[in-house]
């Protein structure tokens, strides 16, 4: 094929990633979106095998048979759950695609070398290789130890380990030494395999200090890292389409994570280098809820529910692992059909993975336009006369406006505490993710309905319904 045709071909599928990604920032244009970029890559990859004939067909489609089983056992068997553990596995494998395939381009050079198809040794393919090698390492071994701290298989709590950062810092320049050794030696692979050693270590010292509390936002940044490994495996196979697919998947994990951190009102390097830990200090639960906590019926929440104008649903994690969205769904209709507005309030945070409540939700077909994010929501609670939370917790605890100490201290929150009546469905007083109390709970303005998610809300429409006649 000419490379005129080729570059043609990878130009129009980079544009239809970049406009794929567009349409994925709206939840109306997303599944458009996601189709663009599906063409993208299918186009991109018809492609490239036209143009490549190194390798027989066979061995493609032995991979492509090989990977799609993996990855549809995995996709069908994981739970909603366990997403974000789904995605670290996910940017493992890209991370391991690159290292292999930097290593490959090495082979590759030293048996053809001084042939007409021989890669040309200089420094861009050295860098590029050692880059690739590099951030392929860090992200699947970083990966792998993300997937076992979400899993709870290795310790989730966040391990130190004497003179941690400056054993990182050593480690870093001494891969370095081994970058330089592949620039002035790029004859021989064995800096890369030493390099690639090296990199794994890093890779697994790197995530294993950060508490699981913080493991979405590392997988968030994980993800960033394969798209950068990809980007500089595009410079080692001279295939522009890599080099594009790879530095949009790198700036958009960055500005994710950047997101992630502003939600928790954390700083990346905290992350990164400080610790999240549950507090051993602050009031105990005892304190905070004895005696003060008023439990309610699916019954008495009709009631309340009948007569309110204005209501506003908050889901959080609970929601998601009680799958109650159906259940929210048919609340909604209801409510809806007898004069009530309804609305869900969205934190940019809940649930354990960034968009996981609005996937929830879309899945179960909320009108989008109902979906109101913090900002917007927020000034609204005042107006509103019955606020429903789903399985939320750290979301909408107001220790994180009034108590400078608290490990979700400054995290912009929902203020739910402010609309006229609150109702917390949830199976117990237990904590959510930061393992803290919620005086929310013990408000005056607040009932607590204890039960699973799904079986809380379909009693209550079952009684509404009742109730409505
Ligand atoms: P939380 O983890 O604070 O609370 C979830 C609550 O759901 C629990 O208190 C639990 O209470 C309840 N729950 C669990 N199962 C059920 C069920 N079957 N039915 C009803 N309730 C249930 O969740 P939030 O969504 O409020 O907050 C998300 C937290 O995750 C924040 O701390 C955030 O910082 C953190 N986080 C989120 C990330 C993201 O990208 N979304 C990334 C990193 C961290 P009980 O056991 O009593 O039922």
């Amino acid at each position: 094929m000419s490379s005129g045709l080729v570059n043609i071909a990878y130009l129009i599928a980079a544009s239809l990633f970049i406009f794929g990604l567009k349409g994925l920032s709206h939840p109306r244009t997303a599944v458009r979106g996601n189709q663009l970029g599906a063409l993208g890559m299918l186009l991109a990859i018809v492609i490239t095998l036209l143009d490549q004939n190194i390798i027989g067909y066979e061995i493609i489609i032995a991979g492509v048979v090989i990977g799609g089983a993996i990855g549809v056992i995995l996709a069908v068997r994981i739970q909603m759950t366990a997403m974000p553990e789904l995605v670290a596995l996910f940017n493992g494998f890209g991370g391991l695609a690159s290292i292999l395939v930097a290593g490959a381009a090495l082979l590759e050079v030293s048996v053809l070398k001084g042939t007409a198809g021989a890669i040309a040794l200089n420094a861009q393919f050295s860098i590029s290789t050692f880059a690739s090698g590099l951030i392929g390492a860090v992200t699947f071994w970083g990966s792998l130890v993300a997937f076992g701290k979400l899993q709870g298989k290795v310790n989730d709590g966040a391990v130190r380990y004497p003179f941690d950062q400056a054993v990182k810092i050593i480690l870093a320049i001494i891969i370095l030494i081994f970058g330089y050794l592949m620039v002035v030696n790029p004859d021989s692979s064995i800096p890369y395999w030493v390099m690639i050693v090296l990199a794994s270590v890093l890779g697994i010292l790197f995530v294993i200090p950060i508490g699981g509390a913080d493991m979405p936002v590392v997988v968030a940044l994980l993800n960033s890292f394969s798209g950068l490994a990809a980007a500089a495996a595009g410079f080692v196979l001279f295939n522009s389409v890599l080099i594009v697919a790879g530095t949009l998947v790198g700036a958009s994990g960055i500005i994710l994570t950047i997101i992630m951190c502003k939600a928790m009102n954390r700083s990346l390097t905290n992350v990164l280098f400080g610790t999240f830990t549950v507090t051993e200090g602050g009031p105990s639960a005892d304190e905070v809820y004895g005696g003060k906590v008023k439990s309610t019926s699916a019954e008495e929440v009709a009631m309340l529910l009948e007569g309110a104008k204005r209501v506003c649903i908050v889901p959080g994690y609970g929601m998601a692992v009680a799958q109650a969205q159906h259940a929210v769904r048919e609340l909604f209709d209801l409510l809806e059909g007898n004069g009530t507005t309804v609305e869900f309030g969205v934190h940019p945070v809940a649930g354990r993975m960034p968009g996981h409540m609005n996937v929830l939700l879309a899945e179960a077909d909320i009108p989008y336009e109902r979906l109101k994010d913090m900002d917007e929501i927020n000034p609204n609670f005042k107006q509103i006369d019955v606020t429903i939370i789903i399985g939320a917790n750290d979301v909408v605890n107001p220790v994180a406006r009034t108590d400078p100490d608290s490990p979700i201290a400054g995290m912009p929150i929902l203020d739910v505490d402010y609309s006229k009546t609150v109702i917390v469905i949830k199976r117990s007083l237990s904590p959510g993710f930061a393992g803290i109390p919620n005086p929310l709970f013990a408000a005056d303005n607040a009932l607590m309905f204890f039960g699973d998610g799904k079986k809380a809300v379909e009693d209550m429409v079952k009684c509404l319904k009742e109730e409505i006649g």
